[in-house]
């Protein structure tokens, strides 16, 4: 069987994460591991393996001394597919094209079985070379990454408790990406440094109720729009976090002047700098601010009652820097309105910063250059999604945010959505990346 067949067949398999615990196919992840078991001999025989809060897989591989570990993690389930408009069956794999433009096409090509898989690759091929790790290596897959990260809290807390204090941990995170710092025209590895802080607020507007036939003046949907409005119209401030000045200055090297010197002083440029960046889209305005969003509304159950409670809930991404008090004083500002409750339904701080200097920055760097091309700029950014890194943070200050894809924005904006694919070119040199890091 070659690689990609492996990959193939473990992407067919549909550990789909449900809200809902009750709902998850617990017989699709029993499937997978027997497939992971059958398909990697050697991990399988060569390294110590536990099944951690139901179906998360946490792998141990003793090393030649005792010194920090290398922990890799990545997760085993996928997002649901329902009511996307797929080209093929998300879950046949079917390889498209041939030669270079060959793609797998499937759930779960990218995020998360892409670096799951070419992680058990890169083990079982230094396996069959009889490599011995220089030390332990750990690696934890999760089951419900994708919805409450139940499984990653364990094995996190499982590491803690028998004193593992890896020297790099190294989750999914960004990719190889070109165009993503305005003047960079070599392709830049991005190395999330740090995850945002992810939050739910409700604003909540309450009012005594009746018959819709004879409304108050301001019924508590109203007042609920007018404070969504408002929330909309004041924007949490713009900053660069330091995630976001380590990126730009060490892009300095590789863009010409005047944005070299831009890029180096942060600090007298940093007005003009957050401006641009949240003006260029999205994804660059999110890097240097806050952002709050509401994704959801309840009002009265029936359409001819008055709403006695009407809800609006605000998904709040934290800058670095930001507190869940910062966002909540914030939300109470922009909304400007007593009797406009705020509620914090549940939230996590940002992640602490890891460094983008030392050893782990150097280790991940050389491998990115020794196998991802040597023209590829290594730079630490803010990861704007939240990963299961965050619970990980805790046992080492180095913590990692990323996958050895090269991939186009066609291709990222696939994640979680229709088609999600991957070259084969690419994650075949994905594996490669892993069995640098492994052998380093
Ligand atoms: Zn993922």
């Amino acid at each position: 069987m070659t690689p990609v067949e492996r990959f193939r067949e473990l992407l067919s398999i549909p550990t789909v994460s449900r809200p809902d615990p009750a709902d998850v196919d617990g017989d699709a992840f029993a499937r997978f591991r027997a497939a992971l078991e059958r398909l990697y001999p050697l991990t399988h025989t060569h390294l110590e393996r536990e099944v951690v809060a139901g179906h998360s897989l946490l792998y141990r591989w003793r090393g030649a001394s005792t010194a920090a570990p290398l922990l890799l993690l990545a997760h085993q389930d996928v997002v649901p597919v329902v009511g996307q408009p797929w080209r093929h069956d998300p879950f046949a794999a079917v390889v498209e094209g041939d030669g270079p433009d060959a793609t797998i096409h499937a759930r779960g090509a990218i995020d998360d079985k892409g670096a799951l898989v070419a992680v058990f690759e890169a083990v079982e091929e230094a396996l069959a070379e009889g490599v011995v790790p220089r030390t332990d290596v750990w690696l934890a897959f999760g089951h419900d990454e994708e919805t409450r990260g139940t499984g990653a809290r364990e094995m996190a807390r499982i590491l803690a408790e028998r004193g593992v204090r890896p020297a790099l941990v190294l989750d999914e995170g960004g990719a190889v990406v070109d165009g993503a710092v305005p003047g960079v025209a070599a392709p830049t590895a991005m190395i999330g440094v740090a995850e945002r802080g992810v939050a739910t607020f409700d604003l909540v507007t309450r009012e005594a109720g009746g018959h819709a036939s004879t409304p108050p003046p301001l019924p508590a949907t109203a007042r609920l729009a007018r404070a969504i409005d408002r929330l909309r119209r004041r924007p949490f401030p713009r900053r660069l976090a330091p995630p976001v000045r380590a990126m730009l200055a060490t892009a300095a090297g590789h863009v010409a002047e005047p944005l070299a010197t831009a890029f180096r002083r942060p600090r007298l440029t940093a007005p003009v700098l957050s401006a641009v960046l949240s003006a260029l889209g999205p994804e660059t305005n999110a890097l240097v601010r806050t952002t709050a969003v509401v994704t959801r509304l309840e009002g009265s159950p029936g359409e001819n009652v008055l709403a006695t409670t009407a809800r609006a809930s605000v998904n709040v991404r934290l800058l670095t820097g930001d507190t869940l008090a910062d966002a909540a004083i914030h939300l109470r500002r922009a909304v400007r309105d007593p009797l406009v409750d705020i509620e914090l339904r549940h939230g996590d701080d940002p992640s602490p910063v890891s460094p983008w200097r030392g050893e782990a920055w150097r280790r991940l760097s050389r491998a990115v250059s020794d196998t991802l091309g040597g023209d590829v700029v290594p730079l630490p950014y803010l990861q704007l999604g939240a990963s299961d890194s965050r619970f990980y943070t805790g046992l080492t200050d180095a913590v990692y945010r990323f996958a050895p894809f090269h991939l186009t924005r066609a291709e990222r904006d696939a994640l979680h959505a229709p088609d999600e694919r991957i070259r084969v070119d690419v994650w075949l040199r994905g594996i490669r990346f892993y069995g640098a890091l492994l052998r380093s």
